[in-house]
């Protein structure tokens, strides 16, 4: 199938390319992402290949079905930037990659909390000048502390069994109980005690209009002063200014963040010759107990190897008629 593939970096070109050859579907690739202006890219292509900062609104599948597009390729899990109903009335397909890192999602969080908690990102400045100081650099043991999951499906599980290795006692909230979590001696409560309980907030969920600023200002009330708060989801599960509000008041003790509410402005580009225009993000970075990575906690070669081998194998199951499992539709009301 000819393929038009967006967003691609030097990276995806090699991953998508070595898992191609035995398929040899036609890959076209572009640098830009896909939305209303580039659409016109793909004229002719019956698939598009897009990723988590690809505008597939309404009308960019307007102009993607008007010039033949049939499928739409995410090479990630988290579909919250497609219009699944405008797809679904222009009789366009559109499939995922449900999982490709659950490991790399969940030790990048582990990481962060790590990093956070000992201060090594600011150790590792101060021994390079010189500075072998202390002050500053004190931490606090994971054994016994409580580690609150939001979302404990395929990341949030794993993150609990590698914070049981460290001692942690986990609680968690979902909207279904996963019976793996409970096995490991996890305890689900609801919300407002797992704010005031966790030593450690992580989340998990999906961004869905219901988990969308799920740590507001009055969820901030409620947490346990001198928070971790940890996200690796997605940026607008967080409320940014009220964050920084709880981490002037110190309400928040740490703040280690992989994805930010307006992160397609910034993340996967160089911008270090850049003036960065959002006052925002820029406040966060002040902070000397915040760590932020530019949604790096996917990028593994293990996930690039299982995005490219989903992919195609999505693209044949479409191709030769076959129900594809990693098809998504929208909601269909009652
Ligand atoms: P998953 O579908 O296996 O688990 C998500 C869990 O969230 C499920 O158990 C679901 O029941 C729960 N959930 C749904 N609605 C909820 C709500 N209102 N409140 C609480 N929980 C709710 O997904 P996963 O593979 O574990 O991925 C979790 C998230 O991680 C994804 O949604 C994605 O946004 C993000 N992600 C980030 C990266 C990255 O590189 N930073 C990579 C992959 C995935």
């Amino acid at each position: 199938m000819k393929v038009a593939v967006f967003s691609t970096k030097v990276y995806d070109r090699k991953f998508l390319s070595d898992a191609n050859s035995p398929t040899q579907h036609e890959l076209v690739f572009f640098e830009p992402r896909l939305n209303r202006d580039t659409a016109i890219l793909a004229a002719g292509f019956p698939a598009v290949c897009v990723f988590v900062h690809d505008q597939v609104d309404a009308p960019t599948l307007e102009l993607l079905a008007s010039r033949g597009t049939r499928l739409v390729v995410l090479r990630c899990a988290g579909f919250n930037n497609v219009d699944l109903q405008a797809a679904a009335d222009l009789g366009i397909t559109v499939v995922r990659v449900p999982a490709y890192s659950p490991y790399g999602v969940a030790e990048h969080a582990v990481g962060l909390i790590l990093s956070l908690n000992r201060k090594i990102h600011r150790a590792y400045n101060r021994v390079r000048e010189g500075n072998f100081s202390l002050d500053g650099l004190l931490g606090f043991n994971l054994h016994e502390r409580t580690v609150g999951i939001v979302g404990t499906g395929k990341i949030g599980l794993i993150l609990a069994q590698i914070m049981k290795g460290f001692g942690c006692h986990i609680v968690a909230y979902d909207v279904y109980r996963n019976p793996e979590l409970e096995a490991l001696g996890g305890k689900y409560v609801e919300l407002p005690e797992l704010f005031a309980n966790s030593d450690i907030i992580s989340l998990h969920c999906p961004l869905i209009p219901e988990t969308h600023h799920l740590i507001n200002a009055e969820a901030i009330e409620q947490i346990k002063p001198g928070v971790m708060l940890i996200n690796t989801s997605r940026g607008a599960l967080i409320d940014t200014q009220a964050v920084i509000e709880g981490l002037k008041s110190g309400k928040i003790g740490y703040l280690g963040v992989d994805v930010y509410e307006q992160e397609s402005e910034l993340f996967f580009e160089d911008l270090s010759g850049a003036i960065i225009q959002d006052d925002i993000f820029q406040r966060l970075t002040t902070f000397p107990n915040v760590l932020i990575t530019g949604h790096q906690a996917f990028f593994t070669a293990e996930a690039l190897h299982n995005i490219a081998e989903t992919t195609f194998a999505n693209i044949a199951d479409v191709e030769q008629g076959r129900s594809c499992a990693n098809e998504i539709r929208a909601q269909v009301s009652a």
